[in-house]
């Protein structure tokens, strides 16, 4: 950085540990710091502390009809969801198990899939996305099979913000398990990937018609190491962490007791703040978005209108994504491209692709993301610098991009 201009707009990335949330948290550390499987009264605080904080993630989710098995992160509870799903079916059916999943999920769910798909343990369709990234039910319909056991769509992109049709899936997918229930077959289950979805939009599991649905603390304010799965009753699930009994016997390991209250307090007060939060941050992010679309041959990215407030995603023409960082840092400003940087290659983002931007455009993406902290002169500023940098980096860009 080299003024004193600070401006975080990467909150999709990782957001702050709140201070409240961070006070909560202290005192598991070095004062209430007890193993809580152990047999004596400080264990007992501990437990009971376990206790209390998966009654709050369970409210927040409205999660009665199943359980909460803390992790350490959405990559984890992903990971959790598919590999321990496919191994408890393969214990039951003979058929290998048919896996349905969108093109555009983070490489979480992807790599999950392609690692099982590699062990030939299943089979995986990708699905196709419209070009706001948005999942269609018929093209799900298309992929269902008679084998297909799980359906994992996201809730939210992480990289254009477009929220998919998750409650609409849930409905789709409660009719054929009816048929199929009657037929005595296996029900399809349902996950979705929640990560970027929980401090802004209706997270009550029922109203989504979930099996399974993961998340991580540190994209709304808990520390970085803590996430969970939420798992409906009579789901079938194998532990793919193996030692002690935690967690149902379903996480092995010891507890983080202060990151594990961490979460559930971070989630407790993002949810009761869901509506202020997201008016103020729509109302920043819209007039962000309207201003920069002032820049020529700059885009925005994702679906108009369904989309979450904190994500402003954009393609710009001609210039590349991974040099605007570099400018906009330079002026203090941390945002994010969606091509990831891998081993000196630029790659261009999947998701994009899948979006049907050509390669060459897919490189220009830029994504500015607005958290608690976000104000209105950081965003003036961002608006003040943004279009000379745009300038700065297609004079600089080699043709074709
Ligand atoms: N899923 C989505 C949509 C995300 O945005 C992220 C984080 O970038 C993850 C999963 C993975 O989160 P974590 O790295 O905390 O496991």
């Amino acid at each position: 950085m080299k003024n004193n201009f600070s401006v975080y707009l990467d909150n999709a990335a990782t957001t702050c540990v709140d201070k409240e949330v961070f006070k909560k948290m202290k005192p598991f550390f070095s004062e209430k710091y007890a193993n809580p499987s152990g047999p004596y009264w400080h264990s007992q605080v501990a437990r009971g502390v376990i206790d209390k904080a998966r009654e709050q993630v369970s409210k927040a989710l409205n999660a009665s009809s199943g359980k909460i098995v803390f992790t350490s992160c959405a990559t984890e509870s992903i990971n959790l969801s598919h590999k321990g799903l496919i191994e408890a079916l393969s214990k039951k059916g003979d058929q290998k198990p048919h896996i349905v999943v969108s093109s555009i999920e983070h490489s979480a769910v992807l790599e999950t899939c392609r690692h099982l798909e590699k062990l030939c343990l299943v089979e995986v369709s990708y699905l196709p996305v419209d070009k706001t990234g948005l999942v269609l039910i018929s093209d799900l319909e298309k992929n269902i099979r008679p084998n297909t056991a799980l359906v994992s769509i996201m809730y939210v992109n992480n990289e254009v913000g477009t929220i998919e049709p998750i409650s609409e899936i849930g409905k789709f997918l409660k009719k054929i398990n009816k048929k199929r229930e009657l037929e005595k077959k296996q029900k399809i289950f349902f996950h979705t990937d929640a990560t970027q979805a929980i401090q802004y939009l209706n997270i009550d599991v029922n109203f989504l018609g979930v099996d399974f649905l993961s998340f991580t603390g540190h994209k709304f304010y808990a520390p970085k190491g803590i996430g969970a799965l939420f798992v409906k009753k009579d789901t079938p699930l194998s532990s793919q962490i193996r030692g002690g009994s935690q967690e149902y016997g379903l996480r092995a390991g010891t507890e983080n007791v202060a990151f594990i209250v961490g979460l559930a307090e971070a989630i407790t007060l993002v949810c009761s703040q869901k509506k202020s939060q997201a008016e103020r941050i729509k109302k920043l992010s819209q007039k962000f978005i309207k201003e920069a679309l002032k820049i020529k041959g700059l885009n925005l990215t994702g679906d108009k209108i369904k989309r979450v407030p904190h994500i402003a995603s954009f393609l710009v023409d001609g210039a590349e994504g991974e040099a605007m960082i570099l400018l906009l840092s330079d002026a203090g400003i941390s945002a994010s491209s969606g091509s990831a940087c891998t081993s000196g290659s630029l790659k261009p983002s999947h998701v994009l692709l899948a979006m049907g931007v050509p390669q060459e455009k897919a490189h220009g993406s830029l994504r500015f993301s607005l958290g608690k902290d976000t104000t209105e002169e950081q965003i003036n500023y961002t608006l003040k610098v943004l279009p000379e940098i745009i300038s700065k980096v297609r004079a600089l860009a080699p043709k074709g991009i």
